[in-house]
């Protein structure tokens, strides 16, 4: 019995370190800077997005700027905090990446800011789509 006490010790002060981080979560909101800036404004998702945001990566499976397939975003063209009424809208979303490295997400979505979006999205990142597999060309 005495063995275990430990482990009963240190499992009781893991459930309240959880616990407590959750109730910072719920007080603070989220850090993750989108979904900050939703919470701020009182918005709250939809249930079919996680639905939604699958179908448009099941049928978008590449960075529609770099090709890259890791990292995805289901990007808003116009973001869901100007207008919630798109969020689940196919013709507004784009599969971007933040992928570490090319933060194509970032940069070509939101102009690096979350706060800002792109209205030229689409043209920018097939724009450099082609210029990436031309580059490619010339270096082969
Ligand atoms: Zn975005
Ligand atoms: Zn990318």
């Amino acid at each position: 019995m005495k063995r275990f006490l430990p482990v009963f010790w240190i499992t009781c002060y893991g459930i309240a370190l959880v616990a407590l981080l959750i109730g910072l979560e719920l007080w603070n909101g989220p850090t993750e800077p989108l979904a900050r800036i939703e919470w701020q404004r009182g918005l709250r998702r939809s249930s079919a997005w996680a639905t939604v945001r699958a179908e448009h990566l099941r049928a978008n499976p590449e960075c529609a700027a770099c090709g890259g397939r890791t990292h995805l975003a289901v990007h808003h063209k116009v973001p869901f905090h100007v207008d919630p009424a798109r969020e689940l809208d196919p013709d507004n979303l784009i599969t971007l990446c933040d992928h570490p490295a090319r933060k194509c997400h970032f940069a070509i979505g939101h102009l690096w800011s979350w706060e800002r979006w792109n209205p030229d999205v689409d043209r920018v990142a097939a724009d450099l789509r082609k210029l990436r597999a031309e580059a490619q060309r010339r270096v082969e």
